[in-house]
């Protein structure tokens, strides 16, 4: 059978490995580079530069304890510089692996019509096909809005900024407002509702006093205008460059007259990832705005399996998520309604965090727990915790409950909490 997938994101590379596995001739046809918006331009790349801020972090605490003479100073062309050609050496590693595992790797556009798929004039024949084309940054509708960059931009900037204002209440504004900060611009948040309105208030308290401390956020406020060098408000005007971090628009228009796609651009699936067309198939920010490079392979595989011939249904409960600042804010939520028993503690001290005891910056874990003795919510800051998350999910989806955490044997020393709560709430009845 021939399995035709469009876009080389964590989507689309996932699907086209899982195809060529079971033994179909998968070929996946990229329009830019192989890794998609988490590699080029989204998660690696902050982590690339977080790595570096949470250092700076690490330097001036060393110094202000007098274990070094001189907090470090920092090149930012050369952190672009190494951002870009680690992304590069990673992207070859993907290309390679994409095709040692079976698939075919097409470099060109990809144009749909008629339900005929061409790349440079050049037609390819499907049994079936996969669309994985991702997202784009969402421009809103301001004044003044192309003088603004966003996340796609940012490994373009020569050098640092003075200030920079940023627009946006979520992941992307935190993460990109403590790189920033962290390297010294003088960094503002708006946001037109809440900021991080998915945190727990007391999580979302730490973050802000904690992880965000030179950062200034202004909630509730409508942007009127935006200058290359400041903004306007209602309430007034602010100096510096602007940054949009206000979500994604997906890339449906390919299929445009081909799939159903809702009012936000997503292109219809129901859980095996089929479109409204027999043979067609989406996966990744294009079919559901997850935000989430782990989902969107998820999807990738279910969308493979399925186009294979094999019945498989996406799973979306209890997703670890996580914010990459000086620590992991991770956090997991079942869905479940029920008001539940909440407890929190405060992180240990330990590899990552050990320095900052003295400073009583080690972190907070907070859990709810419901009657059922199983966990409605976690939310856990500390140096390990996107990890510590991601092993949750997966033993809560088992079926686990705080009561099988009372034996729990973990790896001294950790600065993982999670475990602390869960056994603390499994000696209460
Ligand atoms: C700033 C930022 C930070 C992020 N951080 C994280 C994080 O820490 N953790 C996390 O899990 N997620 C993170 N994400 C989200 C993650 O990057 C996305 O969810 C993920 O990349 C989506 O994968 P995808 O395959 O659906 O789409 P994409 O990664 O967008 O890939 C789509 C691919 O399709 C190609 N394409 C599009 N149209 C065509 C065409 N017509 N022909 C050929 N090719 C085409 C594109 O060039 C692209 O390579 C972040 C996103 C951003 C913007």
């Amino acid at each position: 059978m021939d399995i035709v997938i469009i876009g080389g994101g964590p989507a689309g590379r996932t699907a086209a490995i899982e195809a060529s596995g079971l033994g179909e001739n998968a070929t996946v046809i990229e329009d830019n580079k192989m890794g998609g918006t988490c590699l080029h331009e989204g998660c690696m790349v902050v982590c690339g530069l977080n790595d570096v801020s949470k250092f700076i972090l690490d330097s001036k605490n060393f110094q202000k304890l007098g274990i070094v003479d001189n907090a470090h100073e920092v090149s930012f062309p050369k952190v672009i510089e190494g951002v870009k050609n680690t992304v590069a050496k990673i992207s070859h590693i993907l290309e390679s692996e994409t095709r040692d595992a079976g698939a075919e790797v097409i470099m060109g556009r990809a144009e749909l019509k008629n339900e005929l798929v061409t790349v440079n004039g050049e037609e390819f024949n499907y049994d079936k096909l996969i669309i994985a084309t991702g997202a784009r940054p969402l421009i809103p509708d301001i004044e003044g809005a192309e003088n603004a960059i966003t996340y796609r931009d940012i490994l373009n900037l020569k050098e640092l900024p003075d200030k920079m204002n940023i627009i946006g209440s979520g992941v992307v504004s935190a993460e990109f407002a403590n790189i920033f900060s962290t390297m010294g611009v003088k960094v503002n948040i708006f946001c037109r509702n809440v900021f991080l309105g998915m945190l727990d208030e007391d999580i979302k308290k730490y973050v802000v006093d904690n992880l965000l401390t030179d950062v200034f956020i202004h909630e509730n406020v409508h942007i009127k205008r935006i200058y290359e060098d400041r903004i306007i408000t209602e309430k007034g005007e602010m100096e510096g460059m602007t940054l949009f971090a206000t979500g994604l628009i997906p890339n449906s228009e390919i299929a445009d007259d081909i799939v159903k796609i809702n009012e936000r651009g997503h292109i219809i699936v129901d859980k095996r990832m089929l479109t409204s067309h027999e043979n067609i198939y989406a996966a990744g920010d294009v079919a559901r705005m997850t935000g989430n490079t782990p989902i969107s392979r998820a999807e990738g595989i279910i969308a493979a399996r399925n186009a294979c011939g094999i019945y498989a249904e996406m799973d979306y409960s209890l997703i670890p998520y996580a914010i990459n600042l000086y620590y992991d804010v991770a956090f997991l939520d079942s869905k479940n309604k029920d008001e539940g028993v909440e407890g929190y503690v405060p992180g240990s001290a330990g590899p990552g965090s050990f320095w900052r005891a003295l400073d009583g910056m080690t972190g907070l874990t907070k859990l709810n727990v419901n009657k059922e003795r199983g966990v409605n919510k976690i939310f856990s800051i500390s140096p390990s915790s996107r990890t510590s998350m991601a092993y949750m999910s997966k033993l809560l989806k088992e079926g686990q409950t705080i009561d099988d955490f009372d034996d729990f044997m973990e790896v001294h020393p950790s600065t993982d909490a999670i475990y602390k709560l869960m056994r603390f709430f499994a000696r209460f009845e």
